[in-house]
């Protein structure tokens, strides 16, 4: 594979969307991989651009098929990245974006052990518990079970070669980007931006 791919992962609060958002508005280069789901649209949301919405079915027989470089259950709906997708953009070299979860993760880190894993944390579990808060409108159970899942899935971070504090959004950008701008300076990487000068030395 001659692009990079990265895999970025995040509890719900941790701002992951966000600072995706802004990191490839920023990096044209980086494609994002736009994932399969039979999750109900959003209001806002819409087919093709945050998601692709399937059905139940579709999705059982897309995995039937083979079609998914990984796929799993999360919050009770079904997710997926097209496998064929993700193949095509690393062979034509690009960089590409996965923001998937951390089983997601696991499954592509044994497809593509050269992956790059971001994982993005909240600055403490009280500021998380505020941003889950959100409107006010939950009830405290439904906040409770939602910050005991997302302490559940940063207990995962040591299987990622990053992690991103979110705290100021800013400074966590800046820090993606260091991630991505460094990712890009091996000397077989740079062999690719410039293959006069490296033919000559790998
Ligand atoms: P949401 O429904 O809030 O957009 O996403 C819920 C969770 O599913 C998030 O953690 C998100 O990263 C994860 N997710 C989204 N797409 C995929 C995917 O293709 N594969 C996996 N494994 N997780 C995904």
């Amino acid at each position: 594979m001659s692009g990079n791919l990265y895999v970025v992962a995040a509890p719900s609060g941790a701002g992951k969307t966000t600072l995706v958002r802004m990191l490839l508005a920023e990096e044209g280069s980086v494609h994002l991989s736009i994932s399969f789901t039979t999750r109900a649209p959003r209001p806002g949301e819409q087919d093709g651009r945050e998601y692709h919405f399937v059905s139940v079915d579709r999705f059982r027989s897309m995995i039937a098929g083979d079609e998914f470089l990984e796929w799993a259950e999360v919050h009770g709906n079904f997710y997926g990245t097209s496998k064929k997708w993700i193949g095509d953009q690393l062979a034509a070299g690009h960089d590409v974006l996965l923001e998937i979860d951390w089983q997601g993760a696991q499954q592509v880190r044994k497809l593509f052990p050269a992956a790059i894993g971001v994982f993005i944390l909240p600055p403490s579990m009280d500021e998380l518990s505020r941003r889950l808060t959100g409107r006010g409108t939950d009830a405290q159970d439904v906040i409770e079970r939602r910050l005991a899942a997302a302490e559940a899935e940063m207990r995962h971070v040591g299987e990622f070669d990053y992690a991103i504090i979110n705290d100021q959004l800013d400074q966590a950008l800046q820090d993606l980007r260091a991630i991505v701008r460094s990712s890009r300076l091996s000397p077989g990487k740079q062999r690719l931006q410039h293959p006069a000068l490296f033919s000559r030395l790998l």
